[in-house]
């Protein structure tokens, strides 16, 4: 079986505000080009360096119908889809925190929440091993009424939430490597002990003021949502450390119907919005780590939705890696940036005070998770 990539032209057409990186232009702050740092070019250079390589013709390259209002209706309230609906119509504006949004924005969020909810139901239904979603906007930062951090809606939640109301699949497993906390999608299944959802990212980086390893879900959620914060400079043995010792044994023992993983790369060493040493090379790496036991666990079901990420010059790299690990492509498109992540890592002393780091999460809040093996 192939790998399904699901994408559409319109979600590279999100645009909106009037923002010089992440600041709102005014007072002493000058527009810039391209404005927000949630822009088209890291997603559409994805796909564009596949084509260039040859490793889109490996995949099956596929658009998705848009969610419909009975679908995002699960997550979100009524209220909220049709505020966001008249607005858009009305030309846009802004309904939350940096989520601008122009005429049309709530049509082409639709078709981002449907590129994951197709991604999750191809992979359930069979149709795919694994699948990928290149969505945009991103969703994981949206709360059910409060679209946050330039997620408008909650994609991969949405896609969740009709697996289960069109009896796809029962447990599912959310494994979250943006850098930033997947604050929305923890919140959506907060109470639930049927998603499980872990975000590793970079601790009191977005939001400020969640991502805490104390929040670990209420009522029969407890025990169901995991914060793994690292701190800054955490570099890629770090991050293969955090998958092995908590994220993978977790998932593990929680024995899933499918693994989603909540993709952003703005974990990477030249991410504008992150402090983290992430490589290419690590990207790779973890997504070989979800795929073997993807197919040790759940018959290699595995699907990945994108998220953030911000260098428009290293995303497609980054995400060129993963798509060919998923689907065991033999195109690589060389990391451009060489040796040089690698001579940048943390020296063996930091990286022992961050697997202490790691020992301490562990022992205090994760004293029950089973060893890897
Ligand atoms: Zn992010």
């Amino acid at each position: 079986m192939t790998t399904g990539f699901f994408y559409d032209e319109r979600c590279f057409w999100h645009g909106g505000g009037n923002y010089a990186f992440t600041l709102p232009v005014g007072d002493l702050v000058q527009p810039i080009f391209g404005g927000l740092p949630e822009n088209p070019e890291t997603k559409r250079r994805l796909k564009n360096l596949m084509d260039v390589t040859g490793l889109s013709q490996e995949l099956d390259m596929l658009g998705s119908d848009a969610a419909t209002f009975q679908e995002l209706a699960r997550v979100h309230p009524e209220n909220y889809l049709n505020e966001f609906k008249s607005l858009s119509d009305g030309g846009g504006g802004e309904l939350g925190l940096r989520t601008p949004f122009g005429k049309g924005g709530y049509e082409i969020a639709a078709v981002s929440a449907g590129l994951a909810k197709s991604a999750i139901f191809s992979v359930l239904n069979g149709t795919h091993e694994n699948s990928y979603a290149l969505s945009r906007p991103p969703g994981h930062h949206c709360l059910p009424d409060f679209p946050n951090g330039f997620c408008l809606l909650a994609n991969i939640a949405v896609g969740i939430k009709a697996a289960i109301a069109e009896g796809k699949g029962k447990r599912f497993a959310v494994l979250d490597w943006d850098v930033h906390h997947g604050n929305g999608t923890e919140a959506i299944f907060y109470d639930r002990n049927d998603v499980l959802t872990i975000s590793i990212h970079q601790e009191n980086n977005y939001p400020m003021d969640t991502g805490s390893v104390n929040d670990q879900g209420k009522g029969a959620g407890l025990g169901y949502n995991m914060n793994i914060p690292l701190p800054p400079g955490a570099g890629h043995n770090t991050y293969i450390e955090t998958m092995e010792r908590i994220a993978l044994p977790a998932i593990e023992n929680f024995a899933p119907d499918i693994i989603i993983i909540a993709c952003g790369f703005d974990a990477s060493a030249v991410d504008p919005l992150s402090r983290m040493l992430a490589t290419m090379e690590t990207f790779r790496a973890m997504t070989e780590q979800v795929k073997t036991l993807a197919s040790k666990i759940c018959d290699g079901r595995l699907m990945m939705a994108h998220e953030g990420g911000y260098s428009e010059v290293y995303v497609p790299f980054c995400g060129h890696a993963v798509l060919a690990e998923m689907t065991g492509s033999k195109i690589i498109a060389p990391d451009p940036f060489g040796k040089t992540f690698d001579l940048r890592q943390p020296s063996s002393k930091f990286e022992a005070a961050y697997s202490a780091h790691l020992d301490e999460i562990i022992e205090q809040n994760f004293p029950n998770l089973p060893v890897s093996g």
